[in-house]
């Protein structure tokens, strides 16, 4: 395959040069565009690069969070990360699991372990993991990942069970892409790290990732092995964002246009510090917090259907700004070391890397329902296989938010009343009921309805 026809540097680098300053004719009318949800082009998107003066910030901020409510509602997806192994044979010099670094203890969880957390992340009341790994598994290979995904899903408590798994491992060839689709995955997620060749030949120092190929082809392999639901993502702090930003959309174009379905979401983790790495404290390309708002803000518009997931890596304030520009799933109470939930107190269990957000799914909670945000734990579209081509036909045009407030409404009371704190409960509540009254009358009926089964003590019901 011809990985130039994927990202072309050169093109990206001419529209960055071509676009050095601001223009706010342009910028005015392309923000136009941007309401009428179809996406900006490359072109598009490196004319509001360069957005300075505090006026036109502005009007791409509101412009981002009108497209985000016209296409999600208020709605924000929870998920927590499970780490089950920090055993990898790469060497990537920002992260704390590379092979050459003694100062972390190893670690690959057996089963049993893998279901102790599993316990206690359901009794917090998550319902869609991350499952995560260094690359390097176990004795038995990649069926130790598929033995995992399978536990997990196994794995009930009186007080509920796990959802959906999505996963965030290194890249595979067909066959075991293939097997991954079998096992029932949600969404397969994988982040190209730095979409700039020389950049990534200078942070991937051994093993398997060096290729930067093989890793960029990935997503292609897992599509053409019938995985439909896949997440893209950069590391920023690498190299410069604008470049990233505007490859990461080529990436994006590529894939809509090969497969007819693009990226389901798109994580955007900034380079946090991490045990033993110099490049982690100090990154090359640091990203500030206005350029790190502009990043969501323009991806949200860019690709208006794709979610957006912003991860504990941020503060509770970034995280909060963050909200109102786009984000639209966001993990919480997260531990990035295997076994992290179980041993809270292990010093030696260093994480993957530093942590901003510290608050439990409780806290969490209560802030962004605090904020008029409605927490969600929906799981519908992957469990009626509203995935690919069908989830891309509702989300593209808007009308997902049919489905995910009324879901979104019933997973949050479920959550309420199995989980909640008596404070969060309360705040929920006067949410849900304020939701109600915003609703149309068809999205209306369905929510109260399904708020009425979860009353009577059914659970597990969605549209
Ligand atoms: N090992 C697999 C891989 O590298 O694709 C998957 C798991 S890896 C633990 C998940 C992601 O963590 C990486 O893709 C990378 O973007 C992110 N990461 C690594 N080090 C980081 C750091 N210091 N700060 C923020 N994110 C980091
Ligand atoms: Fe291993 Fe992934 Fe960390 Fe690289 S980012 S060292 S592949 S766990």
């Amino acid at each position: 395959m011809n990985t130039q026809k994927i990202i072309d540097e050169q093109s990206i680098e001419r529209l960055i040069s071509s676009h050095a300053t601001e223009n706010a004719e342009q910028i005015n009318t392309i923000l136009k565009k941007a309401l009428l949800l179809k996406g900006l082009s490359s072109s598009d998107v490196a004319t509001l690069i360069p957005i300075q003066s505090p006026a036109l910030l502005d009007q791409l901020f509101q412009t981002a969070k009108q497209v985000k409510e016209m296409i999600y509602g208020n709605r924000i997806v929870l998920f927590a990360p499970l780490y089950i192994s920090n055993l990898c044979g790469n060497d990537c010099a920002y992260c704390a699991f590379r092979a050459t670094n003694q100062a972390i203890k190893r670690r690959a969880l057996s089963q049993q372990e893998i279901a102790e957390e599993v316990k206690l992340l359901i009794n917090q009341g998550h319902k869609r993991l991350l499952l995560v790994a260094g690359e390097s598994y176990p004795n038995d290979g990649f069926q130790y990942i598929l033995d995992a995904i399978e536990t997990v899903y196994q794995t009930k408590t009186d007080r509920g069970s796990i959802r959906r798994l999505n996963v965030n491992i290194a890249p595979l060839d067909r066959e075991n892409f293939h097997r991954l689709k079998q096992a029932n995955i949600g969404t397969y997620q994988l982040f190209q790290e730095t979409y700039h060749r020389e950049t990534y030949s200078k942070v991937h120092l051994g093993g398997k990732k060096r290729e930067y190929d093989w890793r960029l082809t990935a997503i292609d392999r897992a599509m053409l092995s019938g995985i439909d639901d896949i997440g893209v993502g950069v590391l920023f702090g690498l190299a410069d964002w604008r470049f990233e930003i505007l490859a990461l959309l080529q990436h994006t174009e590529y894939l809509n246009t090969k497969y007819g379905v693009g990226p389901h979401t798109i994580s955007i983790p900034r380079l946090e510090p991490a045990l033993g790495s110099e490049i982690a404290a100090s990154p090359p390309h640091p990203v500030s917090d206005v350029d790190f708002a502009k990043i969501i803000a323009i991806l949200r518009l860019a690709v208006p259907y794709t979610g957006i997931i912003l991860s504990t890596r941020e503060s509770p304030e970034t995280r909060r700004t963050a909200l109102a520009l786009g984000i639209s799933q966001i993990s919480a109470g997260s531990r990035t070391n295997p076994g992290g939930y179980s041993s809270e107190n292990d010093q030696e269990l260093a994480g993957q890397f530093a942590l901003g957000d510290h608050r439990s799914l409780d806290e969490v909670i209560y802030d962004i329902a605090s904020m008029g945000y409605l927490p969600s734990f929906c799981t519908a579209c992957y469990r009626l296989g509203r995935t690919g081509h069908d989830f891309m036909d509702l989300a593209k045009p808007g009308e997902i938010k049919h489905f995910c407030s009324p879901n979104a409404l019933a997973t949050f009371e479920e959550y309420l009343l199995d989980f909640a704190s008596p404070k969060t409960r309360e705040a929920g509540e006067q949410l849900i009921q304020q939701e109600l009254e915003k609703m149309g009358t068809k999205a209306q009926s369905l929510a109260i309805e399904l708020l009425e089964r979860i009353k009577a003590g059914q659970r597990d019901v969605f549209v």
